[in-house]
C-alpha cells in the first residue's frame, strides 16, 4: 500500500479498483432476485471469523469487500426479503435503492440552499407532493430527517417553543411540566422524545375499537390546562396498524389551541390509496406530520419526511446560530437544517424523489393497496383455520393472530426454527400480556402463497 498522503484520494489503478470492486458488488446486491433472508450470529461467533480487519497497512480492497460480502453481510438480516414481516420491513424499489448510491457518490451537503440547492429543491418536490396528499395547504413544508424518532422530537420541540412563544408574549412563565398528550398506544418514540425533552407525558385511553377518540383527549386537556404544548395522533400505530380518530382528536385539540402532531411513520403512506383517504380523515388539520419512506414508501434506510403547516415555526424552533453560521442564518434561503433537530444532513430525500420521478405516483398507489389487500386475504384466511384466530381485523398491513395453546416458547421455537430455514422471520410479539404472532406487511414481492405455506408451519 502506498503511504503518500493522496493515495487515497488520488485516481490510480488501485483507487479505480475499489470503486469498480464496491460499485459491482453493490449493483450485484441491489438486482439480486432471491435476496436470502440470512441469520445473525453471536459476537463470540463473529469475532473469530471477522475480527482484525483494522490494521496500519490496510488489507486493501478485494480482501475487505470479500469479508463483508462473505462474513459480515449473511448475518445482516435482508430487511427486504419477502419472508422478512417483524417489526416494520422495508423494500426499497430498485431505482430508490440505486440512487441512493449517487447521493453517496455526489458529496451533497443538504443542511442548505447555498451549498445543496438542487437536491433541496427535488426533496421539497416530494415534500410538497406529500403535504398536498395529506391536504396540508401550500405553504406548508419541511425536511427529510434520519427517522421517525427524529421527526417526532422535532415536531414536539416545535411544538413546546410555539406554546412557550405565546405564553411569553402574554406575560405568562412557563408551565410547572410541559406536557404532551397521546394515545397510551402511541410510539415509544414519543415517550423518548419526552424524556429527552424533560416534558411528561399524559396519556389518553384508547377506546374499546383501539383508536384514541377526541372525547379522551379533551378529557386529558381539560384536566392539564395550557400545561399542553402539543396533541400526538397515530396514523397507524406500529403494533397492529390502527388509526387514531384523527378528525375528532382535531377537533379537542384545535379548539383549545393545542398543537397537534400526526405520528404517520409507518401508516400515513396508506393515504396514498383513494379508498383509504376517510379513514385518515382530519390529517389536513395536523400541525405537523411524519412519515417513513424507508417503511412504507419503498426507500431505502433512512428517511423520514417530517412537514410543518408552518415552517417559520419550526425555523424559530431549531435554526442554529453562531458567527460561523452567518452567512446562512442571515439569508432568506430555505435550509433544511432549520427545521429539525440537526445541522450537517444527506440529502436522504433524494432516493425517494428519483424512484417516484422515474415511476410516477400510480406505482406508488397500487404497491402500498397490495399490502392492504393481501393482509385482508390472508386474514380471512387465518380465521378461516382451526387452531388460528384473529387478535383484530386489520386497517392497514399489519396482522396480528394467535396460534390456539401455543406459550411464548412454542411461537419462539417456531420463530426460530422459520428464520433457520430461512423461510421468514416472524417474532413473537405480545397483547395485553397475550403471547401473539404478527405480520406486518410491506413488500410488494410477498405474496398471499408465501403466507400461506407460513400458516402451514403452525401445525
Ligand atoms: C417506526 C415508527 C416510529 C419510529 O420511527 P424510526 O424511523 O424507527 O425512528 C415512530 N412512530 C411510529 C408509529 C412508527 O411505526
Amino acid at each position: 500500500m502506498s503511504d503518500s498522503p493522496t493515495g487515497m484520494h488520488a485516481l490510480t489503478p488501485q483507487t479505480r479498483a475499489t470503486v469498480d470492486g464496491v460499485i459491482d458488488y453493490a449493483r450485484k446486491r441491489v438486482i439480486y432476485e432471491d435476496v436470502p433472508l440470512d441469520l445473525p450470529q453471536t459476537m463470540i461467533e463473529l469475532a473469530e471469523t471477522a475480527s482484525g480487519s483494522i490494521s496500519a497497512e490496510g488489507m486493501g480492497s478485494d480482501r475487505a469487500i470479500a469479508l463483508f460480502e462473505d462474513v459480515l453481510a449473511p448475518t445482516c438480516l435482508s430487511t427486504d426479503h419477502p419472508g422478512y414481516l417483524s417489526f416494520i420491513p422495508s423494500a426499497p424499489t430498485k431505482a430508490a435503492s440505486a440512487f441512493d448510491l449517487v447521493v453517496s457518490a455526489s458529496s451533497i451537503y443538504g443542511g442548505s440552499w447555498l451549498e445543496g440547492a438542487g437536491a433541496v429543491f427535488a426533496e421539497n418536490e416530494v415534500l410538497h407532493w406529500l403535504a398536498g396528499e395529506f391536504g396540508l395547504p401550500a405553504g406548508s413544508g419541511g425536511v427529510f430527517v434520519q427517522g421517525g424518532t427524529i421527526g417526532n422530537l422535532s415536531a414536539l420541540v416545535t411544538a413546546r417553543d410555539v406554546a412557550r412563544r405565546r405564553r411569553r408574549a402574554e406575560g405568562l412563565p412557563d408551565p410547572r411540566r410541559w406536557i404532551v398528550v397521546c394515545s397510551a398506544e402511541a410510539h415509544s418514540s414519543i415517550a423518548s422524545a419526552a424524556e429527552i425533552m424533560d416534558v411528561d407525558v399524559a396519556p389518553a385511553t384508547p377506546g374499546e375499537d383501539g383508536r384514541l377518540h377526541g372525547d379522551a383527549v379533551a378529557r386529558a386537556l381539560d384536566e392539564h390546562g395550557d400545561a399542553v404544548f402539543a396533541v400526538v395522533a397515530t396514523g397507524g400505530t406500529t403494533n397492529f396498524g390502527i388509526v387514531d380518530d384523527i378528525a375528532s382528536i382535531a377537533d379537542a385539540a384545535t379548539a383549545r389551541g393545542v398543537w397537534l402532531h400526526i405520528d404517520g411513520a409507518y401508516g400515513l403512506a396508506a393515504m396514498l390509496v383513494e379508498s383509504m383517504r376517510p379513514a385518515f380523515a382530519g390529517v389536513e388539520r395536523a400541525d405537523s406530520v411524519i412519515v417513513d419512506p424507508h417503511k412504507w414508501l419503498f426507500a431505502p434506510f433512512d428517511a423520514c419526511a417530517l412537514i410543518y403547516r408552518d415552517p417559520d415555526a419550526a425555523r424559530l424552533a431549531h435554526t442554529q446560530k453562531a458567527e460561523y453560521l452567518d452567512t446562512l442564518t442571515d439569508s432568506p434561503d430555505w435550509n433544511p437544517s432549520d427545521l429539525a433537530v440537526q445541522l450537517t444532513r444527506r440529502a436522504r430525500g433524494l432516493p425517494l424523489w428519483f424512484s417516484l420521478a422515474a415511476h410516477g405516483t400510480d406505482q406508488y398507489r397500487a404497491a402500498i393497496a397490495h399490502g392492504i389487500d393481501l393482509a385482508r386475504r390472508i386474514a380471512d384466511e387465518i380465521e378461516a383455520r382451526d387452531g388460528l384466530s384473529l387478535v383484530r381485523q386489520p386497517q392497514l398491513s399489519v396482522v396480528v393472530f394467535r396460534r390456539e395453546g401455543w406459550t411464548m416458547a412454542d411461537y419462539q421455537a417456531w420463530s426460530d426454527r422459520l428464520l433457520r430455514e430461512q423461510l421468514a422471520f416472524v417474532v413473537p410479539s405480545s397483547h395485553a400480556g397475550e403471547p401473539v404472532l404478527r405480520f406486518a406487511i410491506i413488500s410488494p414481492l410477498t405474496s398471499y402463497e408465501l403466507l400461506v405455506e407460513v400458516l402451514d408451519t403452525l401445525g
